[in-house]
């Protein structure tokens, strides 16, 4: 049996929900198909399942926090942007609430209440939503310039067909990177898959001992180093030592830039370094120090220092330094206190790589933005056929920024779909 729709979306994340809502809201008969039982899996256990749904910043804000080609998205925001979202989800009866840095959650806190939106809505517009169907394979006809959709059920078929099946990582919500053969096979150029927003690995002693393993830094500025131990990016943010490495905002937003140097340096153990105090300048921390240890001349200089940094951290530092953990501040010699102060600026350490893509927030790499009209997200070396969402070689920050990218690509998408 083969049924016909105007336009056909395969995956029903946010990309796809939001592409389904487009076409039908605009007239076109259509059709979700889903692989899982449920829809939005990958949406549900977003922002800790709170759903960090988009951002409210401006565009400029928005891009800078897309770093891998956050620039397409101008075009599409034209038509559907940040504010349309929350605009969207808002008015169809789920208030949101902003957190710091414009992030947007729904009240409640809960994914399930941005879910329920979509859910509800695709039935007012009577999309059609296959779930439990997964689509095999693609045909298309170019005489009849119909689309065959291909799964173990039955085949569909459609006049245009939108594939917003996500990228490569955790795969356990169905997000297995099956859109990038289906764009292949239409000639579409694949940039390199990597991880990003994913915690990153080493094998420094001071790691593997676990004698860090919990602790947290808090708005310290973490850099990713170059050959020449120049940062090529800096974060400033919060950050977590754990037993393989490190993770926690500073470190997931870091962690492109260390696939990225492993590859350009040709190495695998990449340098990183934390600035503790980046808030002031070495002067500064000099003065602070000093006056700690003056006026606690007969305490432990660990003692002394824990008033701005914890323990363990000072232990680490004092031996990394070769300084006696039983000296007090009267005997700390001026050199080793000059050295203090620059490691807390200047904390060093190597890294040898991120988890895995299957483990990272976000898929880095995807369909070359090239091949894509970015007016409509229709392919620009097949007539009829759109693409949207992770799946594309787009990938921001955590912050709400990716959902906003698979929502507003989404949105244009099928809404181009009604178009021709
Ligand atoms: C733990 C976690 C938390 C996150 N939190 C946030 C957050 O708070 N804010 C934010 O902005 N981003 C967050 N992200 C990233 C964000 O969730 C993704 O970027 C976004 O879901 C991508 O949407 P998408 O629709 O393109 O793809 P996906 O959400 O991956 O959806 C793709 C869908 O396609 C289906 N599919 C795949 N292949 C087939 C096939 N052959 N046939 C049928 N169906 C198929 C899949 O089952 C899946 O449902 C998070 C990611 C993770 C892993």
């Amino acid at each position: 049996m083969t049924t016909h729709f105007d336009t056909i979306i395969i995956g029903g994340g946010p990309s796809g929900l939001m592409a389904s809502i487009a076409s039908a809201s605009n007239g076109n008969s259509t059709c979700l198909i889903e692989k899982n039982k449920q829809l939005g899996k990958k949406l549900l256990i977003s922002g800790g399942g709170r759903c960090n749904v988009t951002n409210n910043v401006p565009y400029e804000e928005i891009i800078k926090h897309i770093p891998g080609n956050g620039k397409f998205l101008y075009s599409p925001f034209s038509i559907f942007d940040n504010q349309s979202i929350i605009e969207f989800i808002e008015s169809n009866g789920v208030p949101l609430k902003e957190e710091d840095h414009g992030r947007m959650f729904p009240v409640t806190d809960k994914s399930k209440d941005i879910l329920n939106v979509f859910l509800n809505k695709l039935s007012e517009l009577n999309v059609s939503v296959q779930t439990e169907t997964t689509v095999n394979s693609i045909e298309y006809d170019s005489e009849t310039k119909l689309y065959n959709i291909i799964t173990k059920q039955q085949s569909y078929q459609c006049t245009h067909l939108v594939i917003s099946t996500g990228g490569k990582s955790v795969p356990k919500t169905g997000s297995t990177g099956d859109g990038y053969k289906f764009a292949a096979q239409f000639g579409h150029t694949i940039t390199e898959l990597f991880p990003t927003e994913v915690p990153i690995l080493s094998d420094e002693p001071f790691i593997q001992s676990n004698e860090l393993k919990g602790l947290s830094l808090k708005g310290i500025a973490l850099s990713v180093l170059d050959k020449k131990g120049k940062p090529v990016i800096t974060h400033e943010m919060d950050m977590l030592f754990t037993h393989f490495g490190i993770s926690g905002p500073a470190a997931l937003r870091c962690s492109q830039f260390v696939y990225k140097q492993q590859k350009k340096q040709k190495t695998k153990q990449i340098k990183m370094a934390i600035d503790l105090f980046p808030n002031k300048n070495e002067t500064e921390l000099m003065k602070e120090v000093t006056n700690l240890i003056a006026e606690n001349k007969n305490k432990l200089i660990i003692n002394s220092l824990k008033s701005i940094l914890q323990e363990r951290f000072i232990q680490l530092l004092i031996d990394r330094l070769n300084i006696d953990i039983e000296t007090t501040g009267h005997h700390l010699k001026n050199e080793d206190k000059i050295h203090l102060v620059k490691t807390l600026k200047h904390f060093s350490f190597s890294v040898n790589g991120t988890k895995s893509i299957e483990d990272a927030f976000v898929t880095g790499g995807g369909i070359k933005l090239k091949e894509i009209n970015p007016k409509t997200l229709e392919s620009k070396l097949q007539n009829n056929l759109y693409f949207s969402g992770e799946l594309l070689d787009i990938h921001g920050y955590t912050g709400g920024y990716n959902i906003t990218s698979a929502l507003v690509t989404g949105y244009v998408a099928g809404y181009s779909t009604t178009l021709k």
